[in-house]
């Protein structure tokens, strides 16, 4: 129970410190490509009109990086900072499939 507690407390300090470096203005950050790993991982694509949907089935028509849980742009921003690729530019009409529906 207490290494499990401990382990716990390492991960959230990692996310809580990930967290903060990637919510840190980031208007040099470099931009998200395509062939980045992670990015291939996740189905990201800088259109999501182009998001192959066999592939990644959870997409539905509409979801976009700008209303996104995780887009850190500004409303009407081209392209915001997204914590899922450490804080690099992502398109505000890009997906993924981190992709959460904004509250
Ligand atoms: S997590 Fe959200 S904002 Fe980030 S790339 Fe995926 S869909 Fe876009």
């Amino acid at each position: 129970m207490a290494l499990s507690r401990r382990r716990f407390m390492i991960l959230a300090a990692s996310v809580a410190s990930t967290t903060v470096l990637s919510t840190e203005s980031r208007a040099d950050a470099p931009l998200l490509a395509e062939s980045d790993p992670t990015a291939l991982a996740l189905g990201y694509k800088a259109d999501a009109a182009k998001v192959d949907k066999t592939k990644f089935p959870r997409f539905q028509v509409g979801q976009t990086c700008a209303n996104c849980q995780l887009y850190q742009g500004k409303p009407g921003s081209v392209t915001g900072p997204c914590p899922t690729y450490g804080g690099k530019l992502v398109y505000a009409k890009g997906w993924c499939n981190a992709y959460v529906k904004k509250a």
